[in-house]
């Protein structure tokens, strides 16, 4: 029985769908108006694994996570770069698509962007109105929190003590100071659609509401999105929905995961202290990040350092070592391995049950390599296939263990190590460094070894 920590509830509960043997789920995806961060691919990467667990455990999962492509950020931007707001999505979510392929993330099964979606929003704004959660400004269509009395309780927020944060809008003429904009009204040169109070865009928080119940349904069974959403964000899509759709609508389990930290500090754009997922993919490889992000439980902040990815990288270049020897294994003796589910499977479920502990699972299947090693290096017969199916098994939701990338190496590769073996033989050493660069440049690394050299992709 998988736990979740649900956000709702603060705690584990047991978890049951809506619908025996099937998962609707809804993560808040990013707004496009520029490239991903670490923040990103962490909450990408966190949400990939629910899902590949849920599916892992046998149910069959409808996995949606939107593109938020429009709102002021989109505007902004847009305007600084002199383009259509339009063009700048267009741009940025090639990059995202890119950048989430590269950390072995599977493409959601429904991706909504908000402007696909205005005849649900405006909708969704209507049947606001007529049950009395609206009123109208010069600016726009605003919510009145004051009217839904849980307004607050979903993040826990107690709302005379709270600051009014970045994302709160201030306006004096508002009834509360947490009224948000469901609607805000055209401004010269802003793109907008129509609707019954005048051309304009919707706010941030009503889009989510509104693509969620239009894919997903009223009512679903996880809701999922960074900490950092919680308030205002999930609060109001919370307020929205089930002010429309009743108490009992919207997801039953909502998680959210923990920030990266930069010197103990949260890693936001507006510190300065960020890294987009592009430049780090620059030193390492995609992989390395995600099972940095996975060494962690999806909970807990990540305090990020150059120290964790190289522990990252020397725990997957001894994880791609160990498939790579246990395929190239073979054996005369009589002592004989035998392995069970006891050994892999069944501790790593036990602890991706417990709300998916991706950091203990990895603990199982480092244990796991080191027990299969002791036996590969004592020369005992192991059932490489048996081996194989239940780390591949495994892998289908940590997507590390194997490399993503194909193992084949290029001729052109080969043919460089080829000739640094014969330069070492004539003891031309520079020759023999030189070679190792360009082998370096092409991505491969080279290690000598008793029948030649070893060549493996750079990490
Ligand atoms: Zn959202």
């Amino acid at each position: 029985m998988i736990q979740i920590h649900n956000t709702v509830t603060k705690s584990k509960e047991n978890f049951e769908p809506l619908e025996e043997g099937k998962v609707k789920v809804y993560v808040c995806g990013p707004t496009v108006y520029d490239v991903g961060h670490l923040g990103h691919g962490r909450s990408a990467v966190a949400f990939d694994v629910v899902r590949k667990y849920l599916q892992y455990k046998g149910y069959d999962v409808i996995f949606a996570s939107n593109y938020t492509d429009i709102d002021d950020k989109m505007i902004n931007r847009a305007k600084e770069e002199g383009i259509a707001v339009e063009e700048l999505a267009n741009k940025i979510i090639p990059e995202y698509e890119r950048d989430y392929a590269a950390l072995g993330i599977a493409k959601p099964d429904i991706q909504p962007k908000a402007t696909e979606y205005m005849e649900a929003i405006v909708e969704l704004i209507k049947r606001l109105n007529e049950k009395g959660y609206t009123y109208s400004l010069d600016d726009g269509v605003y919510f009145d929190v004051s009217r839904y009395e849980n307004y607050g309780k979903f993040s826990g927020q107690n709302l005379e003590d709270l600051q009014v944060g970045a994302r709160v809008e201030v306006d004096e003429n508002k009834r509360n100071p947490y009224d948000f904009a469901l609607w805000k009204f055209k401004k010269e040169g802003e793109p907008a659609w129509p609707s019954p109070w005048g051309e304009g865009r919707p706010g941030w928080h009503i889009e989510c509401s509104a693509m969620a119940w239009k894919v997903l349904g009223e009512k679903f069974d996880i809701h999922g999105g960074g900490l950092d959403l919680k308030f205002p964000h999930h609060e109001c899509e919370v307020a929205q929905t089930k002010g429309v759709f009743g108490d009992d609508s919207f997801a039953k389990y909502w998680i959210h995961n923990g920030f990266i930290q930069i010197d103990n500090e949260k890693m936001s754009k507006s510190l300065g202290n960020f890294f987009t997922l592009k430049e780090i993919f620059g030193k390492y490889d995609p992989q390395v990040v995600r099972l940095m992000f996975l060494q962690t439980h999806y909970r807990n902040p990540i305090n990020f350092s150059d120290v964790l990815l190289e522990q990252a990288k020397a725990a997957l270049s001894r994880l791609h070592d160990f498939v790579r020897n246990l395929k190239n294994h073979t054996s005369n003796s009589n002592d004989e391995f035998e392995y069970n589910d006891e050994m892999l499977k069944i501790p790593f479920e036990k602890f991706m049950d417990n709300d998916f502990d991706t950091s203990g699972g990895f603990g199982v299947v480092f244990e796991f390599v080191k027990a299969v090693n002791t036996a590969l290096d004592s020369g005992s017969k192991v059932d490489v296939d048996v081996i194989l199916k239940a780390l591949k098994e495994v892998d289908s939701v940590l997507g590390v263990i194997f490399p993503l990338k194909e193992e084949s190496i290029p001729e052109n590769v080969k043919k460089l190590a080829d000739e640094r073996i014969a330069a070492r033989k004539n003891k031309d050493f520079e020759k023999s460094d030189d070679l190792r660069d360009k082998i370096s440049e092409a991505g491969y690394t080279v290690e000598d070894s008793a029948d030649g050299y070893v060549l493996k992709p750079k990490l």
